[in-house]
């Protein structure tokens, strides 16, 4: 058999006909390595911003399944012009949306996680010849319901395909040259890594670098699945290879520096100081699928005998939660909830800070003569993050990717614009 290699193209890179035309040829060239190739695409452009933002025009909070119907529209429309694209070049192709395939999820909209990959008639395609091209982003229930993986997501659709597949290689073709040690757009002369860890990757996606869908790079650790992330257009360039851990040489102690700016922050005051709240606080979130990020509980205050409790979600999420915490904090005797969205998470990763002390207070010191206030702060083993004001954001990242010295000489080339939404 064949060897398999998926391809993902993101939604700059199929943006308009001349592009879809390009990646036709980046495909083939790839077919003609002598590989069975399996693409995945996401919508054209900034396609599936433009349908959220009709669907908040219509109607200020939306259901999530229709929301999953509409969104998951954009990438039906890319996988067929795609693959007519690659078959006017004379090369045989199919396409499938996801219920074609069985690309099986949870029964959950907007963030649906995939469970099972049906690979039947993708092996019986290619042993036809064909060249697959498989909608990213979305999935289908058991019985039959359309779901969408959450923002970005056309990224595990991929990966997931590549190990149902058993695929060689799975590449991420983007419209930056690789991973960089921050968002190029916000940092012009962020290095490019060569080489980086599934761990310092996962890292670096759940802070908020989203030029990888964090689930994706989850996936391709667990199947381990080689990943890499490569620019539509500059084939030359090799791009960035997500390895295993064991293969890297960690001469610096930051890897990369990122921000995230989709989070709220949550505080409910005024929590008794008794056994049990936090659990009942956040099992009300869990079951209705809410994530939470930082967490920070106060210290209890012996008069009153309670404690505050702060914590970050999705600003996605803040409606459903809003609700959930209005009958929560009168089950758990709490006092107000407070909101703020005025906020962003500034994170600093690196395998490198494991056992180097001074990495922390270097991050805070250099915060500190930014004039940036820290509101919160998580760590993990290789992750320090801070809560800062969101105007703070930039200058939080241009600051501290300066001061552990993350710079090349070279500017790196973006095609992508920043939507308003980002730094
Ligand atoms: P696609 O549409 O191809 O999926 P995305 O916009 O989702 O592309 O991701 C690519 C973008 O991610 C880049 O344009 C870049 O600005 C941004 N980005 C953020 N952090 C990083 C990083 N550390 N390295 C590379 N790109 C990054
Ligand atoms: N089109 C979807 C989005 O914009 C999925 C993706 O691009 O990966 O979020
Ligand atoms: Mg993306």
């Amino acid at each position: 058999m064949k060897k398999v290699i998926v391809q993902k193209f993101g939604g700059t890179s199929v943006a308009d006909t001349d592009k879809i035309k390009n990646v036709a040829k980046t495909v083939i060239r790839e077919k003609n390595n002598g590989n069975d190739v399996v693409v995945v695409v996401s919508a054209m452009g900034h396609t599936t911003d433009h349908l959220v933002k009709m669907a908040k025009a219509l109607n200020s909070n939306p259901s999530a399944r229709e929301m999953d119907m509409l969104l998951s529209t954009g990438e039906c429309v890319s996988i067929a012009l795609l693959t007519m694209a690659i078959q006017a070049l004379g090369y045989k192709a199919v396409s499938f949306n996801a219920m074609q395939i069985g690309i099986l999820t949870e029964n959950v909209h907007s963030k649906a996680r995939i469970v099972d990959i049906k690979t039947d008639k993708l092996k019986k395609n290619l042993e036809e010849g064909n060249i697959i091209v498989v909608a990213g982003f979305q999935g289908v229930t058991d019985d039959g319901e359309i779901t969408t993986l959450g923002r970005g997501g056309s990224d595990t659709s991929a990966v997931a395909l590549a190990a149902a597949l058993n695929a060689e290689r799975c590449d991420i073709y983007t419209d930056v040259e690789g991973v960089y040690t921050t968002d190029p757009r916000v940092v012009p002369n962020a290095s490019r890594l060569d080489i980086i860890s599934y761990e310092e990757m996962l890292e670096l996606a759940h802070a908020g670098a989203n030029v990888l869908h964090p689930r994706s790079v989850e996936t391709a650790k667990q199947y381990a699945v080689p990943l890499r992330v490569r620019s539509s257009f500059n084939l030359d360039n090799m791009g960035t290879l997500i390895v295993g851990v064991e293969k890297m040489e960690i001469n610096k102690p930051v890897a990369g520096v990122a921000a995230d700016l989709s989070q709220v922050r949550v505080v409910v005051c005024d929590v008794p100081d008794t056994p049990g709240e936090a659990a009942t606080l956040f099992g009300c979130l869990a079951q209705e699928n809410i994530s939470v990020d930082m967490i920070i509980q106060s210290y209890a205050r012996k008069a009153s005998q309670t404690n505050d409790i702060a914590f970050t979600i999705n600003k996605e999420d803040l409606d459903k939660a809003s609700t959930i915490l209005d009958e929560v904090k009168v089950k758990l005797g709490a006092g107000d909830v407070k909101i703020d969205d005025n906020i962003a998470k500034v994170s600093i990763i690196g395998a490198g800070m494991i056992d180097r002390p001074g990495i922390a207070s270097t991050m805070f010191k250099t915060l500190a003569t930014s004039g940036i206030n820290i509101r919160m702060i998580s760590t993990s083993e290789i992750k320090i993050s801070c809560l800062i004001n969101k105007e703070d954001a930039q200058k939080a990242v241009k600051a501290l990717h300066e001061v552990f010295q993350l710079e090349c000489d070279e500017i790196a080339d973006v095609k992508g614009t920043l939507p308003e939404d980002e730094l």
